[in-house]
C-alpha cells in the first residue's frame, strides 16, 4: 500500500492545505508529520509565547485529523534526519512540504532535497497567497516598491483554495511522541489552531476595516495575523471570497494581506536582509541601554508608546498602529538600532514572523523598502490622530487610568507624578539626533 508524507511546517491546517492533499493524492495512507526541531530551538525562535500557540495548533490538527480516522505524528529532533528516517522506515514513495521564504526554510529544503532526492516534492503558495518570485519587475527578481508590487499581484493568476479531506489513513506502525505543551509569557495570549482561527475568521467583518483600522483604542483589525504565521488559517483562503465580496473595506484588508505576501517575497529573494539592512544607508546607531530598558518596559514617559509596549507583553500582540509607533519612537526619536527592536517584538510577539517583523521593523527604521526613508512619527501628534480621547492608553496604563479626555497624553503637563516617569527624550532634541545622523541631505518629517 503506497505511503506518502505530508511534513507540516508553517501550514497547520487542515482546509486548504495543498501539502496535505497532495500527500493524499499520492499514499493511500499518509504520515501527517511534524518535527519540533531542536536546531530552530537553538535560534532562539521557538520563545514561550509562540511555543504556546504552536502546542495548541499541534493538539487542534492532531484532534482534527483523529475525527477524519488518522492523528498527527510528532517527532522531535532534526526535520531532515527525522523525515529521512520516516521515509526509510514507511518506503514512503513521496515527502510533501510548502516552499518557505527564511534562511534557516531554504536551508532545510535544499536538505530534504539532498536527502530525499526526487521524493521531495515543494509547494508553492501555502504560506502566502501568491508564492514569491511568481512576478517580478523586468530583469529583477523581486519587488522593492510595494505599489507596484499590489497592481502585479492583483492581475497575478493564483490558486483556487483546496477542499479539506474527508478521511485520513495513517500507517498504524509509525508511532507518534507526546505533543507538547507551552506556558505562554503573556497572560492574554489568544488560543492557538485551525479552530479558533476559523471561529475569529468566521465572525470577522471587514466592512468598516478602512475607516477603523488605525482606531488604537477601537481595536478594529481582525487579529488573524498570529493563525496567519502558523499556517492555521491559509492567505489564499482569506483573500479569495474577501475579494470577491468586494467593498473598500474588504479591499483594504487584501491590501494588508499583499503587504505580508510584499515582505514575505523580498525574504525569499534576500534572506540575509533578515538581520542585514536591505537598503544601508550609514546609520551610525546610538546605544543608550537605559533608554533601551525603559523601551522595552513601557516606561519612556510617552503614553501612547509605553500603551503599545504594555500591549505587547500582556497579549503578546499589538496593534499595527502601535507597532508603528513604538518603533519609529525606538529607532528615530531615540535613534537605537532597529534590530534591538526586532529582537524584542520576537521574544513576545505570537506572530513574530522573519518576514513580516524584519522588513516592517527596516522600514519604520529607513534601512528597509520605504520611498520616504526620513519620516518620523511623533508619538504625540499619533495620539492625537488615533487614540485623541486616550482610552487606549488608560487601558493599558494603569497609572494614567484616572486621568480623563485626551490630557492623558501628556500626564507631565498636569503634575509630577511619583508612579509614572518623565519623558526619557525632548522630541526635539531625538529629532534633530536623527537628522544630524543621516547627514545635511536628511530630511526629517
Ligand atoms: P489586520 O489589520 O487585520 O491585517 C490582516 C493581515 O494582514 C494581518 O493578519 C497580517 O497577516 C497582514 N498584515 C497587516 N499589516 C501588515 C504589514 N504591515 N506587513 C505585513 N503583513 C501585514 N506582522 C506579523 O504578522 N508578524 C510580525 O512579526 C510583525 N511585526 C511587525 C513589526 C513592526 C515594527 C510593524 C510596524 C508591523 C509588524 N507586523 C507584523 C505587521 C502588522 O502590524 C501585523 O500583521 C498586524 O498588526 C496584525 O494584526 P491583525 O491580524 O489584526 O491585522
Amino acid at each position: 500500500m503506497p505511503v506518502s508524507i505530508a511534513l507540516f511546517t508553517q501550514d497547520l491546517r487542515l482546509h486548504d492545505n495543498p501539502v496535505l492533499r497532495a500527500a493524499l493524492r499520492d499514499g493511500e495512507e499518509v504520515v501527517p508529520l511534524f518535527v519540533l526541531d531542536e536546531r530552530l530551538a537553538a535560534t532562539g525562535f521557538a520563545v514561550p509565547n509562540r511555543a504556546a500557540f504552536l502546542a495548541d495548533s499541534l493538539a487542534d490538527l492532531d484532534t482534527a485529523l483523529r475525527r477524519l480516522g488518522g492523528r498527527l505524528v510528532l517527532r522531535r529532533g532534526e526535520t531532515v534526519a527525522q523525515s529521512a528516517r520516516l521515509a526509510e522506515l514507511t518506503g514512503a514513495v513521496s515527502v510533501h512540504v510548502a516552499a518557505g521564504v527564511s534562511a534557516f526554510a531554504q536551508r532545510r529544503e535544499a536538505a530534504l532535497r539532498e536527502a530525499l532526492g526526487g521524493r521531495l516534492r515543494v509547494h508553492d503558495a501555502v504560506l502566502t497567497a501568491l508564492a514569491p518570485g511568481a512576478v517580478t519587475p523586468a530583469g529583477k527578481d523581486h519587488y522593492a516598491v510595494f505599489t507596484p508590487y499590489l497592481r502585479a499581484w492583483q492581475r497575478a493568476q493564483r490558486r483556487e483554495p483546496v477542499a479539506a479531506p474527508r478521511a485520513v489513513r495513517v500507517p498504524g506502525s509509525v508511532r507518534s511522541e507526546a505533543l507538547p505543551a507551552g506556558r505562554p509569557d503573556s497572560p492574554g495570549l489568544p488560543p492557538g489552531g485551525e479552530s479558533a482561527g476559523r471561529r475569529l475568521w468566521s465572525s470577522w467583518r471587514p466592512e468598516r476595516y478602512e475607516d477603523d483600522h488605525d482606531d488604537l483604542a477601537g481595536d478594529a483589525t481582525s487579529r488573524l495575523s498570529p493563525y496567519l504565521h502558523f499556517g492555521c488559517l491559509s492567505a489564499t483562503e482569506l483573500t479569495t471570497p474577501t475579494r470577491r465580496r468586494g467593498g473598500a473595506g474588504a479591499q483594504a484588508f487584501v491590501r494588508q494581506l499583499v503587504w505580508r505576501d510584499f515582505h514575505h517575497q523580498v525574504l525569499a529573494a534576500r534572506p540575509r536582509c533578515a538581520w542585514a539592512d536591505y537598503r544601508p544607508r550609514g546609520d551610525r546607531w546610538h546605544r543608550d541601554t537605559a533608554e533601551i530598558e525603559a523601551w522595552r518596559a513601557g516606561r519612556t514617559g510617552y503614553p501612547i508608546v509605553d500603551a503599545g509596549m504594555r500591549q505587547l507583553a500582556h497579549e503578546g500582540w499589538m496593534h499595527n498602529r502601535a507597532r508603528l509607533l513604538t518603533a519609529s519612537f525606538l529607532t528615530k526619536t531615540l535613534y537605537q538600532d532597529w534590530r534591538i527592536g526586532a529582537e524584542h517584538f520576537l521574544a513576545l510577539l505570537v506572530d513574530g514572523d522573519v518576514a513580516n517583523n524584519q522588513l516592517n521593523w527596516q522600514w519604520v527604521a529607513g534601512t528597509g523598502t520605504d520611498t520616504r526613508p526620513n519620516r518620523v512619527l511623533n508619538p504625540l501628534a499619533q495620539a492625537r490622530r488615533f487614540d485623541p480621547d486616550g482610552a487606549y492608553v488608560r487601558r493599558w496604563v494603569p497609572e494614567l487610568a484616572h486621568i480623563p479626555g485626551p490630557a492623558v497624553h501628556r500626564p507631565w503637563q498636569l503634575r509630577q507624578r511619583p508612579d509614572y516617569p518623565a519623558p526619557i527624550v525632548d522630541l526635539a532634541v531625538g529629532r534633530f539626533q536623527h537628522a544630524r545622523s543621516i547627514g545635511p541631505t536628511g530630511r526629517v518629517g
